[in-house]
């Protein structure tokens, strides 16, 4: 059998934090979240022709703000990739999340990517689908829920095939037609040095056909953005760090690619009680000095409620009395760890007279026979001064 979680692996996790320094895309195009589709192509398209490379010929700084610019556009005009952006930041959209489209990270470096990519076996040629990209949820769950586990259910953003136009990105009544540059093959092939190199079609991307009437619905694309509601079934045992699966349901494949996969990623609040070790549960009991003297009975709480105990006479601070499979269940197993009380004894404070002259009492009429911890300690220091 399989199992339905993985761990979070670190190489995964090193591209969240070095993802997480890049700054809000919307922010960089200087819009608001809820920014249409045509004022992103208008602040893109007025910022673009302020900071582009040929405008300010060796400026770094400009050509570092037009490459920010062009990133964050490429993924806002993306109705899939702007979905899995709002939901999961600079993480949903993957690591190399940006390699596939027509506008690169460098304003020089697509033509380059092109050829390279097409002699070394690139993804571009047409017809070859693309794998959706794997996204990232984040869980927060309560220790309860992590021990016995829990269903609940997530709204995750995805692209929804567009209705107008039933997915072909024309407006309807209209149909995409076949690309003149490349008669429909996609890639054009040109004389390079020695080697005779296929290229992939600038004017449709590869595609093999494009749309001169756009479905204004999409603005072309074919797709639209939308929420499903997924079902999490959370397994007894899990906790921070643990990855729950949903195979299939990351982004989108593209052209008969198949789907990325959603990862959940639990984390388990902290319990004002208990914590955990391993699959055992410990809790801190404080009692009394007169309790622990004297020995009772005490209710102790557990995942599942209060549970009595017997305190024996004479019990001291910090002894563990061990509570046999009131712990957490093993994950994907069979059996469960144990609670461990922590015994903490309390030394009595803000006395009153009554209570001072009754210890007073008691310390005149102890010997060191009701102190054995205490007698054993200082026949030690005597032996050493002596
Ligand atoms: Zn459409
Ligand atoms: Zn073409």
């Amino acid at each position: 059998m399989l199992r339905p979680y993985t761990y979070l692996d670190k190489d995964k996790r090193n591209d969240i934090l070095a993802n997480g320094d890049k700054r809000d895309y919307y922010e960089v195009l200087g819009v608001n979240r809820n920014a249409s589709d045509t004022e992103i192509k208008k602040a893109y398209r007025r910022l673009a022709i302020q900071f582009h490379p040929d405008k300010n010929p060796g400026d770094k700084a400009a050509e570092d703000k037009f490459k920010e610019l062009s990133e964050a556009y490429e993924v806002l005009s993306d109705p899939q990739k702007r979905a899995q952006y709002d939901q999961f930041g600079h993480a949903g959209l993957g690591a190399g999340g940006f390699s596939s489209g027509g506008f690169g990270g460098s304003p020089f470096g697509d033509i380059f990517g092109d050829i390279f990519g097409d002699i070394f076996g690139g993804s571009r040629q047409r017809g070859r689908g693309k794998r959706g990209d794997d996204l990232q949820y984040n869980l927060e769950i309560s220790f309860e829920e992590a021990a016995f586990g829990m269903e609940t259910t997530i709204d995750v953003p995805y692209a929804k095939r567009c209705d107008t136009c039933g997915g072909n990105g024309a407006k309807p009544g209209t149909e995409p037609k076949t690309c003149p540059t490349c008669r429909g093959a996609g890639q054009v092939r040109f004389q390079q040095g020695f080697f005779s190199v296929s290229k992939t079609c600038s004017q449709c991307q590869g595609e093999g056909r494009v749309v001169e009437h756009p479905c204004s619905t999409c603005r072309g694309t074919g797709s639209v953005r939308d929420t499903k509601t997924l079902s999490v079934k959370v397994p007894p045992g899990v906790e921070t760090g643990n990855r729950l699966k949903l195979t299939g349901e990351g982004g989108q494949g593209t052209k008969g690619g198949s789907n990325g996969d959603l990862y959940v990623l639990l984390s388990v609040r902290d319990h004002s009680l208990f914590t955990r070790e391993g699959n055992d549960v410990v809790c801190e009991v404080p009692i009394s000095f007169a309790q622990a003297a004297l020995g009772c009975d005490i209710e102790i709480p557990t995942l599942e409620g209060p549970v009595k105990m017997k305190i024996p006479e004479g019990t001291q601070s910090g002894r563990i009395f061990r509570l046999r499979g009131k712990g957490i269940p093993v994950l994907q197993g069979y059996g469960r760890g144990d609670q461990l009380a922590v015994i903490r004894v309390e030394t009595p404070v803000n006395l009153n007279k009554r209570q001072r002259e009754l210890l007073d009492e008691f310390a005149r009429i102890s010997g060191e026979e009701v102190h054995p911890l205490r007698k054993g300690f200082f026949d030690k220091v005597m032996d050493i001064i002596s």
